[in-house]
């Protein structure tokens, strides 16, 4: 469910006309629905409820720093990582006890950063992190709270750029070496293990990769716990997908999800942690675009947008389906043409739809990208100098612009010219 919806004939944001935003900030633009991200970080809390817990939200679906403090306000906690993350998440008014670091890569100066700032853990994923990390904490006179990310090698069954808990996944130390390498965590002296971590992917469908994860992820814990580990946290990671075609079946609720956590993980009395992104941000977001023109190709139309590629790359990359609604309501019987939705950037990637279903649509009518608030804006480029498009973010009748598109003349001043030209 979301907050986009037609009223007196044209999409709305909540109370405000994205026909109003437009005319403010200009075409294209992403725009964010405050009541969408509160609903859907609620569902998550309360599906935990029964249990300990503490949602925390993954930055890198979408990192604008409006966007965490509205989380923030609500009392979610953040996975970060980088330390970019890092300090977005604190730009936000979020402690550092409500943040884990996750990532396979971290660096030491990333590591000293968050020890510095105040973290509440560090999802360790290799042993070469694991003793980098000791001898970070150690050399600052700080203990690193730890889980260690162990692939449980399941497949997760969703796209393959997005899966991460197979064994020929990068993340991760296999869990069939858990015992030997918590072993090793706890003779390190500048580590403190807490618990257990495990992510194995996005945008999954279906409850049983989860279930199966998490029945080993208990049966590790009552092992570790045999050998003198302390295990009070589980973080689950994030992966819940979502309904990116309406009218198809959705996939699982948060309040299943939290079910079956119940149900696996529930009677170990850990505390349980989630690292929920698109969930939460991916339907509160859409993209608004204009049509440039409508070309008749030999074969087929062409709408050509003022969004391309760069602005949302996820139908090239992962050939990822967003539906496309115009902003002016259609007549209820409406004749439909068929377009090739494409953007001006120079490559035939640019293509957002082939042969898609739309009512007719001419020069300088706006069109909304649904789905579009999670791995969008975050994964925004300026190629082809394409300025990165404004944010904005709506609540109930007010509209603010969260991140400004940059002017032609800042983007040049990045370049500098060295002194022998
Ligand atoms: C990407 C990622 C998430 C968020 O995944 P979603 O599918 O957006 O919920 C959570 N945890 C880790 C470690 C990740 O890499």
């Amino acid at each position: 469910m979301d907050h986009f919806t037609y009223k007196d004939g044209h999409l709305h944001a909540e109370d405000v006309s994205l026909r109003d935003i437009a005319a403010a900030v200009g075409t294209p633009f992403y725009c964010y629905s405050t009541a969408t991200l509160t609903r859907h970080y609620q569902l998550f809390t309360q599906a935990l409820s029964p249990m300990p817990h503490l949602v925390c939200f993954a930055i890198k679906s979408l990192s604008n720093v409006a966007v965490l403090k509205t989380l923030g306000n609500l009392g979610a906690g953040m996975d970060v990582v980088s330390g970019g993350e890092y300090l977005r998440a604190r730009a936000a008014g979020v402690s550092g006890d409500k943040i884990v670091f996750s990532g396979v890569g971290k660096t030491r100066d990333e590591m000293a950063l968050a020890l510095n700032g105040g973290i509440r853990q560090f999802n360790v994923e290799s042993e070469p992190e694991m003793r980098a990390l000791s001898e970070v904490a150690l050399s600052l006179g700080k203990v690193a709270p730890i889980t260690i990310r162990v692939n449980p090698d399941v497949d997760a069954k969703t796209h393959e750029k997005i899966a991460t808990g197979k064994k020929e996944n990068k993340f991760g130390i296999p869990i069939s070496r858990a015992v030997e390498v918590y072993a090793e965590a706890a003779r390190l002296k500048g580590l403190r293990v807490v618990g257990i971590d495990v992510h194995i992917g996005s945008q999954l469908t279906d409850l049983a990769p989860f279930a199966e994860a998490y029945q080993k992820v208990a049966d590790l814990t009552v092992l570790l716990r045999a050998q003198g580990h302390t295990i009070e946290r589980l973080d689950l990671g994030g992966g819940l997908g979502i309904p990116y075609t309406r009218g198809n079946e959705a996939p699982p609720l948060p309040a299943d999800y939290g079910a079956l956590i119940q149900r696996t993980l529930g009677h170990l009395g850990c505390e349980i942690e989630i690292e929920p992104g698109r969930l939460i941000a991916g339907n509160a977001g859409i993209l608004v675009s204009k049509v440039i023109y409508v070309k008749s190709g030999e074969e087929r139309e062409f709408l050509i947008l003022d969004a391309a590629m760069n602005d949302l790359v996820r139908p090239s990359m992962y050939g990822a389906h967003h539906d496309i609604e115009p902003v002016v309501q259609p007549a209820p019987a409406h004749d439909r043409a068929s377009y090739d939705v494409v953007g001006p950037v120079c490559e035939t990637g640019d293509t957002f739809a082939k042969a898609r279903a739309l009512p007719h649509l001419a020069e300088g009518d706006l069109v909304a990208f649904r789905s579009a608030g999670a791995y969008g804006a975050v994964m925004a480029s300026e190629y082809n100098t394409r300025p990165l498009i404004p944010e904005v973010l709506v609540q109930g009748d007010q509209f603010a612009v969260i991140r400004a598109r940059p002017s032609f003349d800042e983007i040049l001043k990045r370049d500098t010219i060295p002194v022998w030209l």
